[in-house]
C-alpha cells in the first residue's frame, strides 16, 4: 500500500483578502479546500495522522485501503478557524506543524487554538522554532531549534511531539541525524512522492498543494496515478530552475502573471 501526504498552508475565507501577498502561491480559498475534502470523502478516503501513519509503517497498526495524510504547515490562525471545522464536518483529521516562535503572533495560532486542536483529536508537530531553513543553521543552532520547539510544545500541550516538518523543505543528512537525536520519530519533507513501509521515517514525502489549484490533479495524485506525480515533480524542477535562472524578483513577477487571481 502507498500513502500520499498532502501539505497545505493558509486557507482563507471566500471573498476575504489575505494581509500579505508573500505566499499566495500556496494559499487556498475555503471553497477549494472543501471541494478537495468532499472529493476525498466521496471516494471513500480516510485520514491518518502522522502518528497513525508511523504505527502502520512499523507494523504496529493497520490503515484502511484508501488513506491520505493531511498536513498543515506554518501555524496559520485559519487552521483553527477554517480548517478544523471543515475537517470535523467531513470526519477527517490533520497534523499541524507549527513554528513555535510564531504562536500568538497576529494571524497565527494561539495556545488556546492549539489546546482545542489537540482536544479535537488533531496531531501537533514541530515546524522548527524560527522557521529558518534547518540546513542553514550551525550545529548548536540546529539542536536548539529542534529541542526547544519540541519541549515548548510538549510543556504547553501535555502531549508527546513525535513529528517534525522541515521549514521550506530544506533537508540533508546532517539535519536528519540531529532530528533523530532530538527525539523525533519522523520527519516530513517536501519531496514529491508516495510513502510505503520502506520509506525512510526521517524523509517522508509530501505533495505541497499550490496554485493553480486543480482538485482533479490532486485526487489523481492521492490515487497514486503516476503521470500526475511525473507532472508535479517536473513542475517542482521547473520552479527551481526558474528561480535560479530568473532570480527571485523576476520569478515573482512571472508567478504573478501565471496565477493572476490567487
Ligand atoms: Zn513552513
Amino acid at each position: 500500500m502507498r500513502i500520499v501526504a498532502l501539505t497545505f498552508h493558509d486557507v482563507i475565507a471566500d471573498g476575504e483578502r489575505a494581509e500579505t501577498d508573500d505566499d499566495r502561491f500556496y494559499r487556498l480559498a475555503t471553497r477549494e479546500f472543501e471541494q478537495l475534502l468532499a472529493h476525498l470523502r466521496r471516494l471513500g478516503y480516510h485520514t491518518a495522522s502522522s502518528r497513525a501513519f508511523r504505527a502502520w509503517q512499523r507494523g504496529a497498526g493497520t490503515l484502511p485501503d484508501r488513506t491520505v495524510v493531511l498536513t498543515f504547515d506554518d501555524g496559520y490562525a485559519s487552521h483553527f478557524e477554517v480548517v478544523a471545522p471543515l475537517l470535523m464536518r467531513y470526519r477527517f483529521s490533520g497534523t499541524f506543524f507549527v513554528p513555535v516562535d510564531r504562536i500568538g503572533q497576529p494571524g497565527s495560532l494561539t495556545w488556546e487554538h492549539l489546546h482545542r486542536l489537540v482536544f479535537l483529536g488533531m496531531e501537533i508537530g514541530s515546524h522548527g522554532a524560527s522557521h529558518r531553513p534547518l540546513t542553514a543553521l550551525s550545529g548548536a543552532q540546529l539542536d536548539e531549534e529542534l529541542t526547544r520547539s519540541k519541549s515548548v510544545l510538549e510543556a504547553h500541550l501535555g502531549v508527546p511531539i513525535r513529528a517534525l516538518a522541515a521549514p521550506g523543505g530544506f533537508w540533508n543528512q546532517r539535519v536528519a541525524e540531529a532530528v533523530r537525536r532530538a527525539g523525533y520519530e519522523v520527519a516530513w519533507v517536501s519531496t514529491i512522492g508516495t510513502n510505503g513501509s520502506e520509506t525512510h521515517p526521517m524523509a517522508l514525502r509530501r505533495v505541497v498543494v499550490r496554485q493553480p489549484f486543480s482538485v482533479e490533479r490532486l485526487v489523481a495524485m492521492v490515487e497514486g496515478w503516476q503521470p500526475a506525480f511525473w507532472w508535479a515533480a517536473n513542475q517542482q524542477r521547473l520552479i527551481r530552475l526558474l528561480k535560479r535562472t530568473l532570480g527571485a524578483y523576476r520569478y515573482e513577477q512571472l508567478k504573478r502573471k501565471l496565477v493572476p487571481n490567487a
